[in-house]
């Protein structure tokens, strides 16, 4: 495919006009670039990077197929954009069953039931706990809990301005079921409990089904590119170094392709490389105070930790084929997926691939990567007793906003509209989501907004 891309870029003429300039092949980028392909319109998406897919695709190591960054996408928006764009949906197998390991014993949670159904198991093991060891054991609360928090999902003031942790304080001080919560706000919405408001927590819709790639995320990336290139081109190793204006409005693009200096012009940008990106290349100076102060409070880019475990034997859920495990009580392995029991593929035969997630200790200080990765290896050590003979670390990779990867460009419900101060370019990605979702499915819903109004814009200029 990227010998195809670089076949077809080359004979394509520069000085060619189109309707929409795309800066950026991440989810957001391809989904707003397909739609609009779709609707006929002439599409340039320009990548930097060799591939496509952004945070969402495959690169080899030592004969592993490794996700650059997202491993499971929920059944929303991301499938349904996959089904509108014909993709082979067999490439997708599900993800259906979540364990809980809590004090080293692994409990299945059905997704119907879901937190409820933790909190009842952890409130019968603490009961336990205090008659065995006869101490008196910080109450759990089910019932005061239970209640606010189904009270929390009908909805929250908005004044309400407490950390999740505050909320939870109200009935329990019990720390096994603050650390569900963590875990929920960690994995799901990109910061811990006691940073998180809890008015953004109840916007969360918790998801029941996911998806994983059987052959990468790359292989559906690569798809999403061909429905684009059926009216317009991809080229890869293409940065943008600059978004050019006219009186307010944009009107093309500087890149750098294989050391040349192009200028591409065309009706309007949509931008997937971020928003602090955006404004960087199409200067700061062009966008109102109003934009500028809600990019500063809103963009809170969150770090994780991508852990990738290669063994000549599984590590955990050995027979489980489309189940992934979280775990309670450990120092830093919140989140792991035995990638190779649903997608042996990805691996060579005879071999695993674990894939584990970390948030590390803020997701607001600068993490100090040292001391996380000393206790990511006593987990592994601790939670997976087969890891020392049998297991060998792959990858540990911070993805942060230094190297222009975090894990979200911002937590879950501080996303940025799509519009700029400049009424012809547009933003895209996780930097937008929109209230309630994560990730791979925010930035794909971003996508099909930005498709919408660009399409809405160019018909009025028609
Ligand atoms: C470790 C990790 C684990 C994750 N796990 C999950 C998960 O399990 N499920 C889930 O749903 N989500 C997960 N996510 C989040 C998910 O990967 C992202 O939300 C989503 O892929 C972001 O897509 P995007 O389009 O916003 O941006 P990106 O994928 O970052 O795409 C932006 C693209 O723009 C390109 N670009 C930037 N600047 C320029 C420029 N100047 N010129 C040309 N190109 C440029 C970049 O190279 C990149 O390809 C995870 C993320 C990480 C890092």
């Amino acid at each position: 495919m990227q010998g195809e891309l670089i076949i077809k870029a080359e004979s394509h003429l520069y000085q060619e006009k189109y309707d929409v300039i795309i800066i950026g092949s991440g989810l957001g980028g391809l989904a707003a670039g397909s739609l609009l392909s779709r609707r006929n319109y002439k599409i340039l998406v320009l990548e930097r990077k060799r591939r496509v897919g952004g945070r969402f695709s495959t690169i080899k190591k030592d004969g592993f197929k490794i996700p650059t960054g997202a491993i499971i996408i929920p059944d929303s928006w991301a499938i349904k954009l996959f089904n509108e764009m014909g993709i082979d949906m067999s490439a997708l197998r599900p993800l259906t069953r979540i364990f809980y390991k809590i004090n080293g014993t692994d409990y299945e949670i059905s997704p119907e039931l879901g937190i409820p159904m933790v909190l009842n198991i952890i409130d019968r093991l603490e009961r336990e706990r205090a008659e065995k060891t006869g101490k008196n054991i910080t109450a759990v609360n089910l019932k005061e809990i239970l209640g606010g928090y189904l009270r929390g999902i009908r909805g929250v003031k908005d004044e309400n301005i407490v950390t999740v942790r505050d909320w939870l304080l109200q009935f329990t001080e019990n720390e096994k079921v603050h650390e569900v919560f963590d875990e929920l706000c960690a994995a799901l919405m990109m910061a811990h409990s006691w940073e998180l408001p809890i008015t953004k927590f109840f916007r969360f819709k918790e998801m029941k089904k996911f998806f994983m790639a059987s052959q990468g995320n790359l292989s559906i990336a690569r798809a999403l590119a061909r429905v684009i290139e059926s009216s317009g081109v991809v080229w890869i190793n293409s940065r943008v170094t600059k978004i050019e204006l006219k009186e307010g409005w944009a009107t093309g693009v500087v890149i750098e392709r294989n050391r040349e200096r192009m200028e591409i012009s065309c009706r309007a940008i949509i931008s997937d490389a971020g928003p602090r990106m955006t404004l960087q290349l199409a200067g700061p100076e062009n966008f109102d105070q109003a934009y500028l102060k809600n990019l500063r409070i809103k963009i809170r880019p969150s770090p994780s930790i991508l852990v990738l475990i290669a063994s000549d034997k599984p590590l955990c859920l050995e027979g489980i084929n489309d189940g992934l495990e979280i775990i309670m009580g450990s120092r830093r392995i919140r989140t792991v997926v035995p990638i190779t029991n649903i997608c042996p593929e990805l691996a060579p035969p005879n071999q695993h691939l674990l894939y584990a997630s970390v948030e590390p200790i803020s997701c607001i200080h600068p993490v100090e990567i040292q001391c996380e990765i000393n206790q990511i290896k006593r987990d592994l050590q601790e939670l997976f007793p087969h890891f020392q003979k049998h297991g060998r670390i792959l990858q540990i990779k911070l993805c942060s906003d230094l190297g222009n990867s975090p894990e979200g460009w911002t937590w879950l419900g501080y996303g940025m509209p799509i519009e700029t101060s400049i009424p012809n370019l547009f933003n895209v990605g996780d930097a937008c989501i929109a209230p309630g979702l994560i990730g791979t499915t925010g930035s794909v819903e971003s996508g099909y907004r930005a498709a919408e109004t660009v399409a809405k814009l160019l018909e009025g200029h028609e």
